[in-house]
Order: structure tokens, then C-alpha cells, then sequence
């Protein structure tokens, strides 16, 4: 079978805005058809190259196509191993157990447990407040304002945003939200530097106030760096407070690792620079090598579930497996999670000094190769409490006008005000390089236009 495009953008664009749902997202945003991918660069069908840093929406830490990761695919599609396997078990899955559970503190690796889930993110998190609900026997959840967990009910409970939940009613119930340490949008109107000890105060007085309305919860759930909320890292001392209070009364932490873990901000997790060990911890995007593959890991203590308590037909993807391993193996060798410092670091000092030349950015943030640039309105009202109007009409533009130019950057946020970086973590020098030179120009257009 041949998949040579012998047609354009617009032929198969047309034909994908007919046939597909309404609810398709991306291709609204970047209207290609792709025909081929490398490393960072995707081609589409006109032929049109394109340096990707959405990069499956963080899932590719090795880039499009990476030979050892096709190889290893190759291997397993030659070896005769069944492809679908429910959850029994194969020297493949044996390998992979072995590889994550090779990336966890060493602490929690003594006492882990894995559950394969069905293979996305958000089934991971639905996995994990099932476990948690099971060994506590309590049913309410704690969240934070501006979490993503993914999208199906028991996630979209847990979600900061509004919009997605709008037509969708009651979810389930049960599910408390707290401040997380945004501090460039300090959610008690107070300077940044005092965020992040507002909100670790906040949570611990409210979990210890016999009359604060919220009864010892079944979990806590956080992202260690908030991703589509807005590129937000949570400072050590946060994660730290939280996990303290959490531990001090008996409730399992659930830390979210599905877009900051494996090697993205710099180290393995994103919990890691805070020096703590959560209790459950969800992996998926790019634990799969670019496959679908979502498990969480768990300390034994909370392994009291039956059995059949979470199931799924599609919990046995070999081929994720091996792509997985394949990853991890090509990460450790190529050092790949401190070159997402070295590199995020290049790529953020790009961007501070655009940043410095316009009116338009309030903020560069983020660690590793997981980096934000929000945007504000220089012309807008100040809000309520002092913050900069939001710049979400100006993202869309300079997202827009980078596409135009060869880069695929999605934003996020409120208000989508923030421009989301997350290349594959062997982006070159070169190609940071490049990114920023697309990026500059862009800002200095909207600079030129406001003019
Ligand atoms: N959790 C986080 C932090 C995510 O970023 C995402 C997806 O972007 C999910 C969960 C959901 O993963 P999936 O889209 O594979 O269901």
C-alpha cells in the first residue's frame, strides 16, 4: 500500500473538515495534511517543512521517526510476539516493568506496583482516584485551579478549566479546588514572592479546620509543572509543604508526570527538584516512544484493590513497550535528560531577550524543554487584582504568524495566552536557534502593527 501524497493540503483538508467531527481541535489550528516526519521536522503533503514543538503534545522525547526506536518496532513485528495481549504478560512487558521502574526514587522502587491502564493519559488519572478512593475508603478529591488531567468524566472533574465541562453537567462529585503557586498571577493578589507560601498556608489550614467544609479527601492530585494550564512549575517549597501536610494526615499524593515526566523539565520526573516521592504517579505520552501507552505506579501500601478492579481491553501494547524501552535506553545513553537543562536553557535565554524587547510578554517560565511565554494586552484593563489584562488574542496572532513561518507551537492558559514550547528533547542547537529567530520575528511584526 502506497501513502505517497498525491494531493495537497487543501484536498485532504477539505475532505477531513466533512468527515471528522466537529470537535477536531489541531487541525484547526495548523491546517496540514502531513505526509512525512524526522526528528523534529514534519513535512506536509505540499511539501511545506514544519519544526515541531508540539511534538504530539509532548509525547515525542526522541522525535518523529527516531531509527532505534523503528528498529526496535521492527524487531518486535518480526519476532512473532502476539501484538495484543490483554494484560498477561511477555518478556517485552517483563523488560519495560523493569525499565520504569529503573527511573522511580529509589525509595518507591523497593515498594512499587504498576497497573497498565487503557493507553491514554486520562485513564491513568481515572485509574489512580479509583486506587486511592479503594485503599482509603474516603471519596472526596483535592485538585488545583488550572489542572489538566485529561479528558474523559472522572478527569474533567478534576479539570480547572470551565469551557470543556460547560455542556456536560454534574461529573463527579466530591472534587475540592485549591490555589496552585501561579505566581505571575498571584491567586491572592499578593507579589510573587509570596505565592507560593500563601497557598501551601492556605491548604494546610483548610485540611485542618474541622469546620473549613472539606473532609479528609481520598487523594491529592497536582502537576508538578502545570502544562495546558500554562506552563506553571510549582516551586520545591510548594511540592514540598504539600507533600508534608499530605503524609502528616494520611493522604495519598497523586502526582501527574504524563507531560513533565520522562527526562521533559530536566530531570526524570518533575517532582524530583523538590526532593519528594509521591504515592502514585501517572506516565504516559512519552513512556510509549510516540505509542499509546499509559500506566500508573504505586506504592504497594495502597494496593488493595481486587482484582479486575480496573481492566481494559487495549492494556497490552508490545509495541509501546518496546518503543518505551527503547527510549529509555536511547535517553540514558545520549544523556538526554540533562540536555533538556542545556537545551531549555538555550531556548529560554532566546526567549527572555525577546521577551525584553516587547510589550507583550509578561512572562517567560518554565524548566527544561517545557517552556511557556504568556502573553499579556499592554493595552488592556489591569484586572480586579492588579494582574495585566490577557494577551490570548495576540498568542493566537504570533501562533499563527510562526506557523506561517515554519513552526508548530501550541499555546495554552487562560485565556490561551500562553505560547507553549515542547520540542523533542534532541532538538538541536541550530534548530533552537531557528525556533527563536521564527519567534523574534514574529513579536517584532506585532510590535510593528500595534505601532
Ligand atoms: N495529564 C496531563 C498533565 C496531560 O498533559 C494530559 C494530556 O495532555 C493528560 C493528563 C491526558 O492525557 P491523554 O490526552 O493521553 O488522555
Amino acid at each position: 500500500m502506497s501513502f505517497s501524497g498525491a494531493s495537497t493540503n487543501e484536498h485532504y483538508l477539505e475532505r477531513q473538515s466533512r468527515r471528522e467531527s466537529n470537535a477536531r481541535s489541531y487541525p484547526r489550528r495548523f491546517p496540514v495534511a502531513l505526509q512525512s516526519a524526522k526528528g523534529c521536522i514534519v513535512t506536509d503533503v505540499d511539501g511545506r517543512s514544519y519544526i515541531d514543538c508540539l511534538a504530539g503534545a509532548g509525547t515525542l522525547a526522541l522525535g518523529h521517526n527516531h531509527p532505534e526506536v523503528i528498529e526496535a518496532l521492527q524487531q518486535v513485528l518480526l519476532s512473532g510476539l502476539p501484538l495484543h495481549t490483554l494484560d498477561l504478560t511477555t518478556p517485552v512487558k517483563d523488560r519495560f516493568v523493569s525499565d520504569i521502574f529503573d527511573t522511580l526514587p529509589s525509595i518507591l522502587k523497593e515498594r512499587a506496583r504498576i497497573q497498565f491502564c487503557s493507553p491514554s493519559g486520562t485513564d491513568a488519572t481515572e485509574a489512580a482516584i479509583k486506587l486511592a478512593k479503594t485503599a482509603t475508603g474516603r471519596d472526596h478529591v483535592i485538585a488545583f485551579r488550572g489542572a489538566y488531567h485529561g479528558m474523559s468524566q472522572g478527569s474533567l472533574s478534576l479539570m480547572g478549566s470551565l469551557g470543556p465541562k460547560a455542556a456536560l453537567g454534574h461529573l463527579v462529585p466530591g472534587v475540592h479546588f485549591f490555589p496552585y503557586p501561579y505566581s505571575f498571577r498571584c491567586p491572592f493578589g499578593r507579589g510573587p514572592e509570596e505565592t507560593a507560601d500563601l497557598a501551601a498556608d492556605y491548604f494546610e489550614r483548610a485540611l485542618n479546620d474541622p469546620e473549613g467544609g472539606i473532609p479528609l479527601p481520598a487523594a491529592v492530585i497536582l502537576e508538578a509543572v502545570q502544562g495546558e494550564g500554562g506552563v506553571i512549575p510549582a516551586p520545591a517549597s510548594w511540592l514540598r509543604r504539600i507533600r508534608k501536610v499530605t503524609r502528616d494526615l494520611g493522604i495519598p499524593l497523586i502526582i501527574d508526570e504524563i507531560q513533565s515526566g520522562v527526562g521533559r523539565t530536566g530531570t526524570f520526573y518533575a517532582f524530583e527538584k523538590a526532593g519528594i516521592v509521591p504515592d502514585i504517579i501517572l506516565i504516559s505520552k512519552a513512556i510509549g516512544g510516540g505509542l499509546p501507552l499509559a500506566v500508573i505506579v504505586y506504592d504497594e501500601a495502597l494496593d488493595l484493590w481486587q482484582p479486575g478492579a480496573h481492566a481494559g481491553t487495549f492494556r497490552g501494547n508490545q509495541l509501546a513497550m518496546a518503543a518505551g524501552s527503547k527510549t529509555l535506553e536511547v535517553m540514558r545513553r545520549d544523556a538526554l535528560v540533562e540536555r533538556a537543562t542545556q537545551a531549555g536553557g538555550r531556548l529560554r535565554a532566546h526567549l527572555e531577550h525577546i521577551a525584553a524587547g516587547s510589550a507583550y510578554i509578561g512572562e517567560v517560565r518554565g524548566e527544561g524543554l517545557m517552556l511557556g511565554v504568556e502573553l499579556v494586552d499592554p493595552f488592556g484593563r489591569p484586572n480586579l487584582q492588579g494582574h495585566p489584562a490577557h494577551g490570548g488574542a495576540y498568542a493566537r496572532l504570533v501562533q499563527a504568524d510562526v506557523f506561517r513561518s515554519g513552526l508548530i507551537l501550541e499555546t495554552g492558559g487562560r485565556d490561551g495566552s500562553v505560547l507553549r514550547f515542547l520540542p523533542p528533547l534532541v532538538i538541536s542547537d541550530a534548530e533552537i536557534d531557528r525556533v527563536a529567530d521564527i519567534v523574534g520575528s514574529a513579536f517584532a511584526r506585532l510590535e510593528r502593527q500595534a505601532a
